[in-house]
């Protein structure tokens, strides 16, 4: 027995619902129960690994051109945005990635609960059901008069990320570059920051990533919630312009926040694509991530079903071997346990408010 075993994982980031969404078989919602439909997570690989719960993205694709992320198998690279979905376009697939959600906690007999509070959270895992949480990446969904977010927190969404790394009525996100600074252009919209004032109303966490430096700011300057980052890296490791300076890591860790490790190979190693950089990569990222938020400012992001990772990990049933990976660096326990779920409880909990 290592003495990993048996801890479990929470996971700040997927793009489970977008793969479930453009499944061609029509089979993938069904097959999440049974596993072996493909892909990084269902429930059978969640059970193998520990995964027990996490925030599932709803995000409106851009349907980028093929030769756009061809181009990020060769660093260095500089992307253009791609297309940002219209009000209509995002409506659309927003709410039929939502509906995926609602209908995979309908169908799985108790399985599978959707998390309103970190309460929900604690209860699901103690109960062994996955606890999923409800996330928006790129808020084109989202009307400037906020109607929609109302209707949305209904429904059960806790956490917006505003941008993804595109122009949108709320600001601009960073493009994919590397290396690059995070400082690519201007910061949020007056709707951006409606956004973010309303989400710290109704205590909906506002999700740093794929925000460029300034629109990091002016969220910095405009809430008093925690600082989060679902799923970002090191800059002074890897200087792509989706990784976050060590000035920005130190505004984090002064809120009492928190960055989860992006587990995408191109925002690990040296910017491209390679699935076989192994885990080193992942821990000089850690090092880097504890040296600056500390011990409780330190979480996973996995990325899973949104990006090539380090074949090391593969899937979610390949968590255990970073957990592994930790204590063999030197990782006790209880850090280990932090970084895996208790820092993403914490950092909820205080942001949501129970
Ligand atoms: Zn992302």
């Amino acid at each position: 027995m290592s003495n990993t075993d048996r801890i479990p994982v929470f996971d700040g980031h997927n793009d489970t619902l977008l793969r479930l969404m453009e499944d061609a078989t029509g089979e993938a919602e069904r097959r999440f129960f049974e596993g072996g439909a493909g892909g990084h997570i269902d429930m059978a690989l969640a059970r193998e690994g520990g995964l027990a719960g996490g925030l599932f993205a709803v995000f409106p694709p851009s349907h980028m051109d093929a030769s756009l992320s061809d181009a990020m198998r060769v660093p260095p690279y500089s992307l253009p945005f791609p297309h940002t979905p219209s009000l209509a376009e995002a409506r659309e697939t927003t709410l039929r990635m939502v509906a995926i959600f609602l209908r995979l906690e309908r169908a799985s007999k108790g399985a599978f609960a959707i998390c309103r509070t970190a309460g929900d959270i604690e209860a699901a895992m103690i109960a062994g059901r996955f606890a999923a949480v409800l996330h928006i990446e790129g808020a084109e969904a989202i009307d400037a008069d906020l109607d929609a977010l109302d209707v949305l927190h209904a429904a059960g969404l806790r956490s917006v990320g505003p941008l993804w790394s595109r122009p949108n009525h709320f600001g601009h996100g960073v493009p994919m570059r590397f290396p690059s600074s995070p400082d690519t252009g201007p910061g949020l919209t007056d709707a951006g920051k409606r956004l973010v004032q309303r989400c710290n109303e109704l205590r909906i966490l506002v999700d740093l990533s794929h925000l460029n430096e300034k629109g990091f700011d002016d969220v910095a300057a405009l809430t008093d919630a925690p600082l989060v980052a679902t799923h970002c890296n090191a800059h002074a490791v890897t200087p792509h312009s989706r990784n976050l300076t060590d000035r920005q890591l130190d505004v984090i860790r002064a809120t009492g926040g928190l960055v989860g490790l992006n587990f995408a190979t191109a925002f690990l190693g040296d910017g491209g694509m390679d699935e076989t950089i192994g885990l080193d990569p992942m821990l000089r990222h850690l090092d880097h991530l504890l040296k600056h938020l500390g011990e409780d400012g330190v979480a996973l992001g996995s990325d899973f079903d949104g990006a090539t990772i380090p074949a090391a990990i593969g899937t979610a049933a390949g968590l255990p071997r970073l957990l592994e990976a930790m204590a063999a660096a030197g990782y006790g326990r209880d850090l280990v346990e932090r970084i895996a779920w208790r820092n993403w409880l914490s950092v909820l909990r205080r942001t949501w408010g129970s």
